[in-house]
């Protein structure tokens, strides 16, 4: 085995019921929308504070970690989405294994990504499963709510399809005996980022025809694999429709955001927040667009009226109590509008 697996179990709760699950019939691939948590952190997390909501497998840099036994069941889908039972026939719950992959922070990417593109293909020769079938994101499952593990892999380059690609060959290799096939590479780890304005080559092509299927047209020169002035024209249009820095610079968020984009993890800019400051008392567009978010994030201000009165400030009151770093003030400025970015990107 290339890695070793960690077993180190939580105890029955509310996260580990001890219920055996059905037989696994597939996989479902998430990540913990969370940048810098491990594999350890996570396992903590789940024995102390015992939420209704687990998975069996939390990989980072150093650990493959079944915090769940695979025979028992893990809360990792939501029982009413109904996409798992079209595809499969069953709930996730019951007749899926659920991996979560850490990222972020202090995490080498690289390493975490490799042990997960491993662990998925233990699990595929485990169960008798078929990588291109048997596998699935949880952002596919339940769309509305989840855009997980594209999310992660996204930052870092890699496409939904490199993944499965990645872990059939690696089923191939460690599991099947292919030996002279080659290690999978992390894409993204051999370019450095950003990338901009005289860079050039098949990555810059990659993001040039991104652009283009996003919408974001390169009427004179195309997907060339040069970044010249019309690149970062585009790049600069597309970070301003997404509220990114406007900077025409491809950094992790304006390629992760890219790719979600073509992706369909992001369809449309459903929720852009203003820049500045709004309080009781303020009117118009951009109160209604703080307004749209807040009832989007579970904080209803009521009404959708572009009026910034009594019931909004409450409700940015709400969300701001959720944080530490935030005054409880109902105003709504740059910290407030970071916080309610994050948030929404992780629904
Ligand atoms: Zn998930």
């Amino acid at each position: 085995m290339k890695y070793n697996i960690t077993r180190d179990y939580i105890g029955i709760g509310n996260s580990r019921s001890g219920q055996k699950n059905n037989g696994i019939e597939f996989i479902v691939s998430h990540d913990t929308g969370n940048a810098g948590s491990t594999a350890y952190g996570n396992r903590n997390y789940f024995e102390n504070t015992n939420p209704t909501a687990s998975a069996h497998t939390f990989i980072d840099d150093k650990y493959i970690l079944e915090i769940i036994p695979l025979d028992e069941k893990a809360w990792h889908v939501r029982y009413n989405v109904s996409s798992d039972n079209s595809r499969y026939g069953a709930d996730a719950n019951d007749a899926a294994i659920g991996v979560e992959l850490c990222w972020g922070g202090r995490i080498n990417f690289e390493e975490s990504y490799d042990r997960y593109v491993w662990y998925h293909a233990y699990l595929v020769d485990q169960f008798g499963l078929d990588p291109k079938r048997d596998i699935v994101a949880h952002s596919t499952l339940d769309p509305s709510r989840r855009s997980d593990p594209q999310n992660a892999m996204n930052r870092y380059g890699i496409s939904w399809n490199d993944f499965i690609n990645d872990v059939n060959q690696a089923y191939r290799k460690y599991f099947q005996g292919e030996e002279d096939l080659p290690e999978p590479v992390v894409k993204g780890a051999s370019v450095q980022l950003p990338v901009g304005r005289g860079d050039e080559g098949a990555f810059v092509r990659e993001i040039q025809r991104d652009l283009i299927s996003a919408g974001f047209s390169l009427p004179q020169f195309g997907a060339d694999g040069m970044f010249g002035s019309e690149t970062e024209r585009a790049v600069m249009r597309f970070q301003k429709r997404y509220n990114l820095a406007v900077d025409g610079l491809v950094g992790p968020q304006t390629l992760g955001t890219l790719k979600e984009v073509n992706n369909g993890d992001r369809p449309v800019n459903e929720f852009p927040l203003p820049r500045g400051v709004l309080q009781n008392g303020d009117e118009g567009n951009s109160v209604k667009q703080v307004q749209r978010a807040l009832k989007r994030l579970g904080y209803d201000p009521e009404y959708i009226d572009g009026k910034y009165g009594s019931l909004t400030e409450d409700a940015v009151k709400r969300f701001q109590s959720m944080y530490q770093e935030l005054a409880n003030d109902g105003i709504y400025g740059p910290n407030t509008k970071r916080f309610m970015e994050m948030e929404l990107e992780d629904l």
